[in-house]
């Protein structure tokens, strides 16, 4: 007997968690309900977060937490529980499988089986942002080794344990060369510990574009965190509905399975909304706790059930289906179900999944990190980049030099084109003359000159080298 953390939502949520329970009940799951509040109720009660602390408790102790979607109200100051419960919980890993269910429920693509893998922490959801100056704002887009490793290790490992042939990974490292550029390093290096799974990797906006035309190209994707978030709308919109597509949110304690659409609060209480998406999450949940014989069952007897052409009504189609059901008649359908198997869709068999392998990240040895310079960043109303490099000069000290100044990345100076458009903030570089060393202190010096002289700066960023490599960008145009 597991023991699993519940939260029936808000809208459809009680609904359809109520078909969703009855179904895996009926199936023989055997898990012991502990349910708690989230959602609407909580927020309006003037808790922001949308839970309250003994809830917290309650999904910490039992790690396993099975989640109707719920209502942010709107207006500002309410913080969306899955973000905060995914980082919370440090659940990494995104899981969204989402299958083509031709010809039983209407889709462009016949032949489509794909899962996502989404990066679930990092990346530009690290919701670290601020205003620089008048003009512009910055949101940091942060990658890390034992993000990355993580993540793609649960894709190769995923693959492995669902007998898929291929993983497919999209960044955009050919403009994102330090962090997307580590995604797809770590990808390559992990790769090639599963040399039985192909692997490959693409530039996202033609892979995005390859995925959604012709999605039968690709198997499993890796992809970081807003792409991953972006797509697999995208995917499980294309197979037909998103209504019918489940996410398990992973991490190496707790876990969190859910349905990916909202709570639908126009179609809430009238024993409409189809309970598919939520049981598609609760059937991951079945095989994470090792109960694989009867997820197999239900997943096989919801399969079954579709081909009968007992649809709820966001599926059903004259001409396809036989008869339109509520909630509670299509989970009756699918416990009537229990023990067959469909024909024409391809029946799952969960029997030989292995456990998957997913040692803790083991920090490397560190690298030999050097100071090569510094990009100090200003706040100027000016236009000139000539003008500023004369003002910034007057900075310079101890051989530490300006060599470059940048708008928005592209080089202005030396030798910038007068088209180029400018904005308030201006990144100017310094390096260290010839045969000179740049050292902290000297940082402290300039922001020191820089103060006396007028000069706004609003950031620095030191410029290293690891083990003798530039890790920097160069000014775009340099
Ligand atoms: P939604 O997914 O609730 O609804 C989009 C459309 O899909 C609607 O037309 C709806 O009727 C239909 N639909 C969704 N699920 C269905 C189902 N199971 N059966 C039949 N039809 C279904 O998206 P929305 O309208 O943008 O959001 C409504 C609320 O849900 C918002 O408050 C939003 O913040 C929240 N939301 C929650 C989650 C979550 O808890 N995981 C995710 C997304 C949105």
């Amino acid at each position: 007997m597991t023991k699993i953390t519940v939260a029936k939502g808000d809208g459809i949520g009680p609904e359809i968690m109520d078909a969703t329970l009855e179904i895996i009940l009926a199936a023989g799951a055997k898990i012991e309900v502990e349910e708690i509040e989230v959602g609407e109720k909580v927020y309006l009660s003037g808790n922001t977060s949308g839970i309250a602390p003994e809830s917290w408790e309650t999904i910490r102790r039992n790690k396993i937490f099975l989640k109707a979607p719920i209502t942010t109200p709107q207006g500002g100051g309410y913080k969306s529980l899955n973000v905060t419960t995914r980082k919370f919980l440090g659940l990494y890993a995104n899981v969204r499988p989402c299958t083509s269910l031709h010809p039983f429920v209407s889709t462009k693509h016949p032949i489509m089986d794909i899962v996502i893998i989404r990066e679930n922490e990092e990346d530009l959801y690290a919701g670290i942002e601020h205003q620089q100056t008048d003009e512009v704002v910055q949101c940091l887009k942060l990658i890390s080794r034992p993000g990355c490793e993580k993540i793609v290790r649960y894709a190769f490992e995923y693959a492995k344990q669902q007998n898929r042939k291929k993983v497919t990974c999209f960044t955009k490292d050919n403009i994102m060369k330090q962090t997307d550029g580590l995604f797809h390093q770590v990808f390559d290096e992990i790769a090639k510990e599963y040399p039985e799974i192909e692997n490959e990797h693409w530039i996202i906006d033609i892979g995005a574009a390859k995925m959604a035309d012709t999605p039968e190209a690709f198997d499993v994707i890796v992809m970081p965190n807003l792409y991953g978030d972006v797509l697999s709308d995208v995917a499980a919109q294309i197979t037909g509905s998103v209504g019918l597509a489940g996410s398990a949110n992973i991490g190496e304690e707790c876990s969190m399975f859910e349905a990916i659409h909202g709570s639908a609060p126009r179609r809430a209480g009238q024993n409409l909304a189809n309970p598919s998406g939520l049981l598609q999450g609760a059937i991951m949940m079945l095989n994470h706790i090792g109960q694989t014989t009867v997820a197999e069952k239900v997943q096989n007897a919801w399969l079954k059930t579709l081909e009968d052409g007992i649809h709820t009504y966001d599926i059903f189609k004259e001409g396809i289906s036989q008869q339109k059901v509520g909630t509670k008649e299509f989970a009756k359908a699918v416990i009537a179900n229990l023990g067959n198997k469909p024909a024409t869709l391809k029946p799952v068999s969960y029997a030989n999944n292995s456990a998957l392998n997913l040692p803790k990240y083991k920090r490397k040895l560190p690298a030999t990190k050097e100071l090569v310079g510094v990009d100090l960043f200003v706040h100027w109303n000016g236009t000139d980049p000539d003008e500023l490099a004369t003002k910034i000069k007057t900075i310079e000290s101890n051989g530490v030099e300006l060599t470059m100044i940048t708008n928005r990345g592209i080089k202005v100076w030396p030798d910038g084109f007068k088209e180029t458009f400018c904005t308030d903030h201006w990144r100017c570089r310094f390096k260290p003359s010839k045969n000179t060393t740049i050292h902290k202190t000297d940082i402290i010096e300039l922001l020191s000159r820089g103060d006396a002289n007028q000069i706004d700066i609003i950031k620095t960023e030191n410029l290293y080298a690891f083990d003798g490599k530039a890790a920097y960008s160069l000014g775009q145009g340099q």
